[in-house]
C-alpha cells in the first residue's frame, strides 16, 4: 500500500518535497496546490502532476487563462492520507483546521511555531517521537543543520554557542534583501537556539546575521565540552553521521560557491545539497572547547526529513530503514 501524499504550497520547499515523494516506492504524489497559473504551475502540469487551486477564491485566475485544475484544496484533501503544508510561514497553523476537518495527517515546515504540531522533527535526532503522530513539524533549514551535527556530538556537549550567517533570500526571490548590508538579528540570543531545543535537549544559544547571498547559510559553532574529545574523534563522528559531509578547503571548497558547484556536478535536481557540509579543517579543539564551521543548503536540507516524517507518521519503517531508503532514492551520499 502506498501512502497518498498532497503538497499544499508548491514553492521552494513544496516543489522539492513533491519531487522527493515521486521518487519513493511507498508513496504516491496525488497533487499539489497553486494560487496562480504561473510558470511553476505549467511546469508541474508538464511533469504530469495534478494541480489544484489552493482555494476556491483562486479559481478565477486559472479560468481566465483556461488552465484546467484538478479541483481545489478541499478536493485534494479528500484524496490524500497526508498533506505536506509548504505554504509561507504562519499559514500552516491557519490551514490546520482544514486538515483536522478532513481527517488528514499533516507535515508542517519550519516557518510554523512548534506548537502547531505534536513533534518538531529531524529524522536522525528524534525519528521515534513522530511514530504514529498526526501533526509533525519539520524544523527550519538552520535548525535541521544544527540538529544534524549537534545530535551526533550530544554526549560531549555541555554548552553550545553558534553564530548563524544567513542567506538574504532564496535564488528565485528578487524582492528580499539586504542587497548591500550585513543585518544583525538584534534579538540576542536569536530564536534558533530554542528551536534546536524542540528537537534535542541541549544547552544552546545562537545569534544571527543576514548577508547578501542566496546560496547557503553558514554556521560558526563553538562547543564547551563536558568530556574530552580530539579533532580525530570529531572527524570520525561526522564521517559516520548520515546527511553530514566533510569538505576540504585544500580541495577547492573555499566557500559556499564551490559547495553548490559540487551539487551541480552531481547533477542534483535544482543543485540540491541535502547534506550538511562541514569544513574538515575548521574542526578544532582548544582545551575544553570544540569549534567547527558548517554550511546549510536552505532550499533542500529539510527535504529528506519530510519523507522520513511521513514514514514515521504512518509507522511504515523504523528509523534507519526510512533514512536509508530516503537517502538511496535522492542520491544522498551517506
Ligand atoms: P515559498 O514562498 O517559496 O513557497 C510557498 C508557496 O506557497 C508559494 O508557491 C506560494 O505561492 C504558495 N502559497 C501562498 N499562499 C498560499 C495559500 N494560501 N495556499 C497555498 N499555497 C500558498 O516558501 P518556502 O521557502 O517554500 O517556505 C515554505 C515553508 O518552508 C515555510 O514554513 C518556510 O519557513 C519553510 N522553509 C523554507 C526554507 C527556505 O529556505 N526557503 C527552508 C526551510 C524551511
Amino acid at each position: 500500500m502506498k501512502v497518498r501524499v498532497g503538497v499544499n504550497g508548491y514553492g521552494t520547499i513544496g516543489k522539492r518535497v513533491a519531487y522527493a515523494v515521486s521518487k519513493q516506492d511507498d508513496m504516491k504524489l496525488i497533487g499539489v496546490t497553486k494560487t496562480k497559473p504561473d510558470f511553476e504551475a505549467y511546469r508541474a502540469k508538464a511533469l504530469g502532476i495534478s494541480v489544484y487551486a489552493a482555494s476556491a477564491d483562486f479559481l478565477p485566475r486559472f479560468e481566465k487563462v483556461d488552465f484546467e485544475v484538478a479541483g481545489t484544496l478541499s478536493d485534494l484533501l479528500e484524496k490524500v492520507d497526508v498533506i505536506v503544508d509548504a505554504t509561507p510561514g504562519g499559514m500552516g497553523a491557519k490551514n490546520k483546521a482544514l486538515y483536522e476537518k478532513a481527517g488528514v495527517k499533516a507535515v508542517f515546515e519550519g516557518g510554523e511555531n512548534a506548537s502547531t504540531a505534536q513533534v518538531s522533527f529531524v529524522a536522525q535526532a528524534n525519528y521515534e517521537k513522530a511514530l504514529g503522530k498526526d501533526y509533525v513539524r519539520v524544523v527550519s533549514c538552520n535548525t535541521t543543520g544544527l540538529s544534524r551535527t549537534l545530535s551526533a556530538l550530544q554526549d560531549y556537549i555541555d554548552y553550545v554557542y553558534a553564530v548563524m550567517i544567513r542567506r538574504a533570500a532564496d535564488p528565485n526571490d528578487s524582492k528580499r534583501g539586504p542587497v548591500n548590508a550585513i543585518t544583525p538579528s538584534v534579538t540576542v540570543p536569536s530564536h534558533h537556539g530554542p528551536d534546536v531545543q524542540t528537537v534535542i535537549p541541549i544547552n544552546i544559544e545562537t545569534s544571527a546575521f543576514i548577508v547578501p547571498t542566496t546560496l547557503m547559510h553558514v554556521h560558526s559553532i563553538m562547543i564547551e565540552l563536558k568530556k574530552p574529545v580530539t579533532e580525530k574523534d570529531v572527524i570520525e563522528v561526522f564521517e559516520n553521521t548520515t546527511r553530514v559531509l566533510l569538505f576540504e578547503k585544500e580541495k577547492g571548497f573555499e566557500g559556499t560557491a564551490q559547495l553548490i558547484e559540487f551539487a551541480r556536478d552531481l547533477h542534483r535536481e535544482w543543485n540540491n545539497l541535502y547534506e550538511i557540509a562541514v569544513w574538515r579543517e575548521s574542526i578544532s579543539v582548544k582545551g575544553n572547547r570544540l569549534f567547527y564551521i558548517q554550511a546549510v543548503h536552505q532550499e533542500s536540507d529539510v527535504v529528506p526529513e519530510n519523507i522520513d516524517a511521513i514514514r514515521a507518521m504512518f509507522e511504515m519503517s523504523d528509523k534507519w530503514e526510512s533514512i536509508r531508503k530516503t537517502n538511496r532514492s535522492l542520491g544522498i551520499l551517506k
